[in-house]
């Protein structure tokens, strides 16, 4: 049995990392402000005995004993990370840096969720690990890509100055159950769109793409990442290359929902990639049998039962 910290726990992608990791017999230990997560993610796991919870920002450092540390901390929706510029780059910069010296001194493995978004608006196309970037350092989204590539560095310098054993995956869009109906990222908000039978907004022409992974392939990845022998430390792409435009993703969630919603056009946000897609080569060749397996419409699906469920919970609430 390991010992295993998670910071940002109780958001959408920790809550089913804390889960898998206890599903496979270990010991976690969620570590979060509670700025983005909450506790109702994680509190079907509290009966369990090897599941704690720490509130804890990780700008500040923190002591405990554990053998790997998965950093997740960091809001990922560009409405929730532009809230507070300043505090996005201190949650990835000061993050990296308490949770890497952390590891450092206990000598534990340490895992960083970096994220597509280090490639920019990309100029190639699917993206491998090997492209620098197109990233707008002055720019609305640059607290995000900027606090990310920053922290990679963190992570890369600390494994070659300090010897830490450091894995770095590069997480491509990712949705499913647990996402926040009010996150503003695309999926949640069509779904919760069209179950409304409200208008859906695509922004600008919606002709831009992205390439959606389903929780539990990322989930899947992240704990084949920390398994890889000592010397690979990454980065490495995780995501599902299927590539689809806005326009496409509100037709299918239109269609899987029967909804009578309409597509409305709202301006594109500055800076906002045109495309997005992963080159997943090196994952297939260094993540022991970890490909995507769950395929756009069938996670789709799960993710509006997640939905549908909670609208039918609060409608409930409100008769009582
Ligand atoms: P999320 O916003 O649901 O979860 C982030 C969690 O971190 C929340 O529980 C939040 O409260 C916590 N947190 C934020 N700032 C903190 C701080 N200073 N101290 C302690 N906790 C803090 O987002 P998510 O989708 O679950 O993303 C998890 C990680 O994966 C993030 O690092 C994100 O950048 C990365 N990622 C996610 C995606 C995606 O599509 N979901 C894509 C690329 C990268
Ligand atoms: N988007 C959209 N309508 C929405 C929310 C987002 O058309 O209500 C678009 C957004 O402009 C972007 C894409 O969907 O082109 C993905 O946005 P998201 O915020 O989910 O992720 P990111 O831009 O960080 O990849």
């Amino acid at each position: 049995m390991k010992r295993i910290l998670v910071t940002g726990g109780a958001g959408f992608v920790g809550s089913h990392l804390c889960e898998r990791l206890l599903e496979e017999g270990n010991e976690v230990i969620s570590m979060d402000n509670y700025f983005t997560g909450r506790k109702s993610k994680i509190v079907h796991l509290m009966d369990n005995p090897y599941f704690e919870i720490i509130r804890h920002d990780v700008t500040l450092p923190y002591f405990l004993e554990v053998d790997e540390i998965y950093n997740l901390a960091c809001p990922a929706s560009p409405v929730h990370y532009q809230h507070n510029p300043i505090k996005t780059v201190k949650t990835s910069v000061l993050g990296a840096i308490n949770m890497l010296g952390l590891a450092k001194r206990i000598k534990a493995k340490i895992l960083q969720a970096s994220t597509s978004e280090v490639y920019g608006d990309p100029e190639i196309h699917p993206q491998p690990e090997d492209y620098w970037g197109h990233v707008n350092p002055i720019g609305i989204r640059s607290c995000y890509d900027e606090g990310k590539r920053c922290a990679e560095s963190l992570f890369v310098n600390y494994h070659n100055s300090n010897d830490v054993l450091v894995k770095i995956v590069r997480i491509f869009n990712t949705y499913g159950p647990r996402m926040e109906p009010d996150d503003g990222r695309v999926v949640s908000n069509f779904i919760m769109q069209a179950l409304q039978g409200k208008d859906i907004t695509v922004f600008g022409d919606g002709t831009q793409t992205r390439s959606f992974q389903y929780v539990s392939d990322l989930v899947d990845g992240m704990i084949k990442m920390m398994a890889t022998e000592d010397d690979f430390i990454g980065p490495i792409n995780i995501g599902n290359p299927g590539e689809f435009t806005m326009l496409e993703l509100a037709e299918n969630i239109i269609e899987l929902t029967g909804s009578k919603s309409r597509i409305i056009h709202l301006p594109l946000p500055s800076d906002d990639p045109m495309q997005r897609k992963p080159d997943i080569s090196l994952a297939q060749e260094k993540l022991q049998d970890w490909e995507p397996r769950i395929d756009l419409r069938t996670g789709l699906s799960k993710t509006i039962e997640y939905f549908d469920d909670l609208l039918k919970e609060k409608s409930i609430k409100e008769l009582m």
